[in-house]
């Protein structure tokens, strides 16, 4: 299998995450999560008392910080973040600070970088529109909102005591609305990129159909 870049985007509780970890062991391809740079950022934003629209201090972090997401664990500046940044707080501050250009910027250079030489899976909101809108393939996956807010609701690495299903749909229709709407870089289906609304389907279903769409494009290009 030749170093393809493999962009999943999508709304939170589409399933981004399941499916790309089982396509990259599957392929041996790196695993980029890039919702957890942004929340790594705004956990440190958060932790140092600053405002979520501190535009240049966030983004002197998204720039200088040492940030790892990598084998399911992720830091900053050597503090294993990998639990604190799973909880409603950090979904604020993430959708908060991911709505500065200024940090975009910083952290999609990164993501460039992370993935120079291809063979990386990377998931996100704008992997495919902005990161790199010439990945080799591109996934948008969706779900109807009660389904996200189900998966959500029942996500074990997603702690912090939110009550129950009904909290859980509200916060994420908030965020929705805020990764939809931002001026730099919303959350849009590429016109290239393939639509996958995994409703209803099983994890196994949806992996083997991205794993189709991968094989035919690596038959393409050899
Ligand atoms: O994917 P996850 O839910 O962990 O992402 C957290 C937040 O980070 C999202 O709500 C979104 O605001 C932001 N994000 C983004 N662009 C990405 C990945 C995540 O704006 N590529």
């Amino acid at each position: 299998m030749p170093g393809l870049i493999i962009a999943i985007d999508g709304p939170s509780g589409a399933g981004k995450g399941t499916v790309s970890r089982a396509i990259s062991e599957q392929l041996r391809y790196r695993h980029v999560d890039t919702g957890a740079m942004y929340r790594a950022v705004g956990w440190r934003v958060q932790r140092d008392g600053l405002a979520l629209d501190d535009e240049p201090a966030a983004a002197a972090i998204a720039r200088d910080a040492a940030i790892v997401v990598e084998g399911g664990v992720v830091s900053i500046d050597g503090i294993d973040v990998t639990r604190e940044i799973r909880t409603p707080a950090i979904d604020t501050a993430a959708a908060a600070i991911a709505r500065l250009p200024a940090v975009r910027e910083a952290l999609v250079a990164r993501q460039r970088r992370l993935a120079s030489g291809g063979g990386v899976v990377m998931e996100g909101r704008d992997i495919g529109t902005v990161v790199f809108p010439a990945a080799d393939v591109k996934v948008y996956l969706d779900a109807t909102p009660e389904e996200r807010a189900r998966r959500r609701a029942t996500d074990a690495s997603h702690t912090g005591g939110q009550a129950g299903t009904a909290a859980v749909a509200a916060s994420i229709v908030a965020r929705d609305r805020s990764d939809t709407t931002r001026a730099a870089s919303p959350l849009t289906l590429a016109p290239d990129a393939t639509y996958l609304d995994t409703t209803g389907l099983a994890v196994a279903e949806v992996v083997a159909r991205v794993l189709a769409l991968v094989q035919a494009k690596a038959a393409a290009t050899s």
